[in-house]
């Protein structure tokens, strides 16, 4: 019996494996369908300030049209095979046209951020790619930012400089993104040209339920003596935003002042150009 039995579970265990490895081959597939036949479009998230509830600027956040995966799983699988460089190409040039049809609105959008994926850096050409779609739709190069993280600088230190330092000679402005998930190390902040650093969720969640809390403080001081500004992400409540306005914190991006949404919607914002989530 015992026999018989250690069979039957090694038949469902193989059973399990076989579905296991079906369903992520179909996301594998969805995702590649996504980015080879125009699958693939961007919603953006305010920036605002703290303070003020002035727009500053969006971050732009890759979606799929079908909603069949999130980008949390969408982009690890592209990172995984190698398709992170075609997203980072589609992204990059659905966010300049869309710059440019607001412009030609004559609306005056805020800087655009797009992220950069560590992936991307085998793309050689990406900054001519950049270049080419800035022409192509007349839109200045301080419309945009891109979104880069620490990590970046830690597992491919050298390739990592020379295309910072090509971008910026471009005329490309940085954001650091998820400050503090990992490595964050403070020489290497100070020696990176970046004007904004965007502190990571996590951070907020675990140090802001009680004010006293000295880490987020800490944070945001590190992040002034090196003159740069503080954005903090995934703000959800007042209470999160009276806190940050208290600690001095520049920026604020989160559900509080606006969730990502499609463009239609950020041009409203756009209009709008103060948030005030308490009157809205
Ligand atoms: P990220 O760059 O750190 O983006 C911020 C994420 O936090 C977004 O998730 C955003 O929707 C979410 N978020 C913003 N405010 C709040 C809030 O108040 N509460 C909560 N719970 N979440 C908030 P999203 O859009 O799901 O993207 C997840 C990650 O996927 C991004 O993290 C980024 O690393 C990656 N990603 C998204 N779009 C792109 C893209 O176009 N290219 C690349 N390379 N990566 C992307
Ligand atoms: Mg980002
Ligand atoms: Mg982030
Ligand atoms: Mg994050």
């Amino acid at each position: 019996i015992g026999k018989r039995r250690g069979k039957n579970a090694c038949i469902v265990y193989d059973e399990r494996m076989k579905q296991e490895a079906a369903k992520s081959e179909q996301k594998r597939l969805a995702v590649l369908d996504a980015i080879e036949h125009d699958g693939l479009t961007m919603v953006y998230q305010p920036q605002v300030e703290t303070a003020t509830g002035k727009l500053t600027g969006f971050e732009a956040l890759a979606r799929m049209k079908d909603k069949t995966l999130s980008p949390g799983v969408f982009i690890p699988i592209a990172e995984a095979n190698g398709w992170i460089q075609k997203i980072g190409r589609i992204t990059t040039k659905m966010v300049i046209r869309q710059i440019c049809v607001w412009r030609n609105k004559q609306l005056n959008p805020p800087p655009i951020s797009i992220n950069y994926s560590i992936g991307q850096l085998s793309d050689a050409d990406y900054l001519t790619y950049l270049k080419q779609c800035l022409v192509m739709y007349a839109v200045p190069v301080e419309a945009i930012r891109l979104e880069i993280t620490e990590s970046l600088f830690i597992r491919k230190e050298r390739e990592a400089r020379a295309f910072f330092e090509a971008a910026h000679r471009m005329g490309v402005r940085f954001m650091m993104d998820d400050f503090g998930t990992g490595y964050s190390s403070l020489s290497m902040l100070q020696r990176l040209p970046v004007e904004e650093v965007k502190i990571d969720k996590s951070i907020l969640d675990n140090h802001c339920s009680n004010s006293g809390d000295p880490f987020l403080k800490h944070v945001i001081a590190l992040i002034h003596d090196d003159g740069k500004r503080a954005l903090c992400e995934g703000v959800e409540t007042q209470i999160q935003r009276e806190l940050l306005k208290d600690l001095h914190c520049d920026l604020i991006q989160g559900f509080y002042f606006g969730k990502p949404g499609p463009a239609e919607a950020a041009e409203g914002v756009i209009r709008k150009g103060v948030l005030d989530p308490e009157k809205d």
